[in-house]
């Protein structure tokens, strides 16, 4: 920063002396967390559906996680995200999905209102409802209003979403004071959330403290985690656009004229600006830290700190297989992986799979029995009848429509164990093409009398499918294209629950080595395709063989227990951000 700052004064004016220098030094940062002082944590995407909040896929799904994590831990944690009144569903209507939205009235989920707070947008005064739920040493702290829209409603540059972005930053941090709470740290799940940490440098530039010592101490006390590859693909705000939304909120003109100097071409990214207000800066597994491909605004590329995701295995692991791992010393108390948890993997016979896994399997069957597939059929598997899934979100490089590339090949599989296949995932609302991909899978599988009845597609994706075929099918299948995901956890809810994986090696699944599961490699997409085939093969003899569905399991976890452990994640943050 080379000009002069538009307000100068002294740093005796601040009240907060012994906080700003503690900051610098960042040491003894960890006493700094209290009730009144708790870590925070901003996502516009909360995936909690028993809170009455629904997501999108694993940003929330994580947001949801981390925050329960904490709740075990006894951290004082603070998550704040936009409670949205309305949320979408998806059913079939022949061949084809459609939304649905359904509205969702925050007090039947024991939210509290709190009081009100503004924000200004497009030359109106917007009245934001701040609502509370607290949970042990946590909370959930929500901003909402009967026209906020759906999460990811619109498109990503357009104004209704600066409005959410905007609304959860300023009338977040709003909230904060409201409720007499003060940032120990700021982590910001995802550059849409950068709004709270200007809002933060906002209100200390404008509150007395010096421009630059307001920025160094935002930046000390903010943790931008990135979950994108690449910069280049992230939506732009406009000029324009600023000065209707974000500048009516700003009380400081030093904070104004810094962000109005980071423009290129009357454009701004978010990421762009969230890398110079956060001096702590994370990828979610090892691998997407590294490839991560971010410049900052002098052109330096910005190096990420890795903390793998993990899950929240009350969650997400069936009980009598977490009790499991709790009687054999697999775990400890908060889900970290015990000490020679790796030997004490050794005690898991065949025998215990089998029953385990048939006790998910009566979980399956009952999510099942209200849900149909795409010809209306309530499906049943007995224990003898072998599932395989595929449950994610479907986007274009997670592949949905690999396995099916060689009809003929996979029927053979499929025959040969008489297997099922369940297709399960959530189409974004407006994207064509997915849309179109899984409309001509369904059209083809239906030609064939042995597919039809043996390939399924479950609409309406969400936390009760995925925990249900983690815990109910055989094996999970995950083929992104290598070098896009960027962690992904639904095949740690399948690991934690005794399915093989199939998996190209990618996002934290390439945290351990390819050794470590069914792993689908080649150069080729016909490579892959012909290594995913082999890989099904495998599974399904594995699980005709004592021995190997043993080794195989033992395998798998001996290898991501800790990378799947929510705690080793949250302590993963807790060493980053306040360092011994
Ligand atoms: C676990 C989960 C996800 C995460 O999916 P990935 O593809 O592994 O990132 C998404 N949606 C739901 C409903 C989930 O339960």
């Amino acid at each position: 920063m080379q000009e002069e700052p538009y307000f100068y004064h002294p740093l005796e004016n601040i009240e907060d002396i012994d906080e700003f220098e503690t900051a610098v030094e960042r040491t003894h940062l960890t006493k700094g967390l209290s009730k009144e002082r708790p870590y925070t944590y901003w996502t516009l995407e909360l995936y909690d559906q028993e809170n009455g909040i629904r997501g999108g896929g694993g940003l929330g799904v994580l947001a949801a996680d981390t925050r329960r994590i904490a709740e075990q831990m006894g951290v004082d944690f603070a998550l704040i995200t936009p409670f949205y009144p309305s949320e979408p569903h998806q059913v079939m209507q022949g061949e084809t999905v459609v939304d649905e939205h359904v509205p969702v009235d925050y007090r039947n989920f024991g939210f509290k209102y709190i009081d009100s707070v503004n924000v200004k947008c497009a030359g109106n005064l917007c009245h934001l409802d701040v609502i509370e739920k607290c949970f042990r040493s946590t909370r959930i702290i929500c901003i909402t209003e009967p026209n906020f829209g759906e999460l990811y409603s619109g498109m990503s540059g357009s104004d209704h979403r600066l409005y959410q972005e905007v609304s959860l930053g300023f009338g977040g941090y709003a909230a904060l004071k409201l409720l007499g709470l003060k940032p120990a740290i700021m982590q910001l799940n995802e550059v849409a959330t950068f709004f709270a940490a200007l809002s933060r440098l906002d209100e200390l530039a404008s509150n007395g403290m010096d421009f630059y010592e307001a920025v160094v101490y935002t930046r000390k006390h903010t943790l931008y985690t990135n979950h994108t590859l690449v910069q280049a693909a992230e939506a732009e705000f406009s000029e324009e656009q600023f000065e209707r939304f974000v500048y009516p909120n700003l009380k400081s003109p030093a904070v104004r004229k810094w962000i109005k100097d980071k423009f290129v071409n009357g454009k701004l990214k978010l990421s762009s600006v969230a890398i110079e207000i956060a001096e702590l800066r994370s990828g979610v597994s090892k691998l997407h830290a590294r490839v991560a491909n971010y410049h900052d605004i002098a052109g330096n590329k910005v190096k990420f700190k890795a903390v793998t995701n993990g899950i929240d295995m009350n969650k997400w692991v069936l009980p009598s297989i977490l009790k499991f791992y709790h009687e054999n010393n697999i775990v400890d108390n908060i889900n970290y992986p015990a000490n020679n948890f790796v030997d004490n993997l050794g005690c898991i016979t065949a025998e215990q799979i089998r029953s385990l896994k048939s006790e998910g399997r009566k979980i399956l069957n009952e999510v099942l029995s209200s849900r149909p597939d795409q010809n209306g059929v309530f499906l049943h598997f007995n224990d003898d009848e072998f599932v395989f899934d595929f449950k994610r979100r479907f986007v274009d490089y997670k592949r949905p429509e690999l396995p099916f590339k060689d009809l003929n090949r996979l029927k053979a599989i499929l025959e040969s164990a008489n297997a099922h296949y369940i297709l399960a995932g959530r189409i974004h609302t407006g994207d064509h093409n997915m849309a179109e991909k899984l409309h001509k899978i369904l059209h083809e599988i239906k030609k064939d009398d042995y597919l039809s009845t043996h390939v399924h597609y479950i609409a309406d994706y969400d936390e009760k499918l995925a925990f249900a075929l983690s815990c109910g099918s055989n094996v999970a299948i995950n083929v992104p294209i290598v070098g896009l995901e960027a962690c992904g956890t639904s095949w740690m809810k399948d690991i934690a629950n005794l399915n093989l994986l199939i998996s190209t090696h990618d996002g934290g699944v390439a945290d351990a080595s390819s050794e470590n599961y069914l792993s689908v490699r080649g150069s080729t997409e016909d490579d892959e395709l012909g290594e995913l085939y082999r890989r099904m093969e495998e599974a399904i003899a594995a699980w005709q063989n004592d021995f190997d569905l043993e080794f195989l399991i033992q395998k798998q976890l001996a290898a991501y227990i800790p990378v799947i452990s929510g705690s080793r994640m949250m302590r993963d943050y807790l060493d980053y951000l306040f360092p011994a």
